[in-house]
């Protein structure tokens, strides 16, 4: 397989006496969807707030694009190619969907120098939020205030914003959370269709979904990786499937 985008190694990540994230090691490969699952308080947005930036590592170290990340800002790791979702909403409410996503591709422009290029930059901005708009399936509600589209429509909104920064890794924590089955239908073939173009890792507790995206799945309990390998692997995993899957 080709060098991972993103590599972490390592890390651990202690609150007091805590360990949140212990010895967690993963690759994230472009093409690849990589699912981390486990219980509630298994540390898996910890894992994913230590990738972005938002929480320095106790110990350990991040690599993205062969490069040491450690460290850095949020806004400096997001310069460098990672994008993420929150699970908690990001959205400007008042705001209609293709302002949230512009807003979202020119933080990146405003991040990328705005001395360079500036008559470029525009149109690269626009062309960035509208193919962001496109990707996430959005390019009919593009004039729709926020707080009125579907609570669906607000996740995959996260997702255009995401993608409005041109990220080539992308970390999303629970984007099926609170969906019905025809809306995380939906997200399915969303994220499928990101897959290629993308390094992905899905934190996500809905299993279907995740059998049906993830090429490799992190299996994580108190903050430990128990089990790591394909869907196949994990599925027929004793181990997890005591742990985790509860049987
Ligand atoms: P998950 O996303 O898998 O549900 P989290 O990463 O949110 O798990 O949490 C892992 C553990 O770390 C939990 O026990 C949680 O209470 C704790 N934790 C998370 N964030 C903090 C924090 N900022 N300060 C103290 N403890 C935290
Ligand atoms: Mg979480």
């Amino acid at each position: 397989m080709a060098e991972a985008l993103l590599r972490a190694e390592h890390l651990c990540k202690r609150f007091g006496g805590l360990a949140a994230v212990s010895e967690v090691t993963l690759d994230l490969h472009q093409g690849h969807i990589h699912a981390v699952i486990g219980p509630n308080g298994a540390g898996k947005s910890t894992l994913t707030n230590l990738l972005s930036g938002d929480l320095p590592p106790t110990s350990g170290r991040v690599q993205l694009a062969g490069q040491d990340v450690t460290g850095w800002s949020p806004e400096k790791i997001s310069r460098a190619g990672l994008g993420r979702s929150y699970q908690k909403t990001n959205i400007f409410l008042p705001f209609t969907v293709w302002e949230n996503v512009r807003l979202a591709a020119q933080s990146r422009r405003q991040h990328a120098g705005r001395w360079l290029h500036r008559a470029n930059g525009f149109a690269d901005t626009n062309e960035r939020a509208e193919r962001a708009l496109e990707l996430a399936d959005l390019a009919g509600r593009r004039n729709a205030v926020a707080a009125t589209i579907s609570h669906g429509e607000q996740r995959q909104l996260e997702i255009a914003m995401t993608l409005a920064t041109g990220p080539r890794v992308l970390l999303l924590d629970e984007p099926l959370a609170g969906m019905g089955s025809v809306e995380a239908e939906r997200m399915v073939q969303l994220l499928r269709r990101l897959k290629s173009e993308h390094a992905m890792m899905l934190v996500e507790h809905d299993m279907d979904a995740v059998f049906a995206l993830a090429d490799q799945l992190t299996v994580m309990v108190n903050g430990e990786v128990i089990a790591s390998g394909t869907p196949a692997q994990i599925r027929a995993d004793a181990g997890v499937r005591a742990a985790y899957l509860g049987e």
